[in-house]
């Protein structure tokens, strides 16, 4: 998973092709992510009681991770991510820009 959470992406297939967002929550053992408001499916909801209504609700699924792309955050394209060993560390980085992100 070269992806976290905090991370600028945009869907490069789908509905939601081009939007961009943030994730919100990765899962790693369906390699799954969630993008607050993008892709939205409406659901249908029956009564559940006083206080529930039925009705329709908006609710986000999660994108294989396969379907976004990595926006840099320095050269604010998109992009791959790769990483580079340093002594101690990994690092994350654009392959566009070299940069560690
Ligand atoms: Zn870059």
């Amino acid at each position: 998973m070269k992806l976290k959470k905090g991370d600028e992406v945009m869907i490069v297939q789908g509905k939601d092709r081009g939007r961009k967002g943030k994730i919100e929550e990765i899962d790693v053992k369906k390699d799954t992510i969630l993008l607050p408001g993008l892709n939205v499916y409406k659901r249908h909801v029956k009564k559940q009681g006083e206080g529930r209504p039925s009705g329709i609700i908006d609710f986000p699924r999660n994108l294989p991770i396969n379907r976004v792309q990595l926006i840099c955050p320095k050269c604010q394209k998109p992009t791959r991510a790769g990483y580079v060993m340093s002594e101690k560390d990994k690092h994350r980085i654009c392959k566009k820009c070299q940069q560690m992100i």
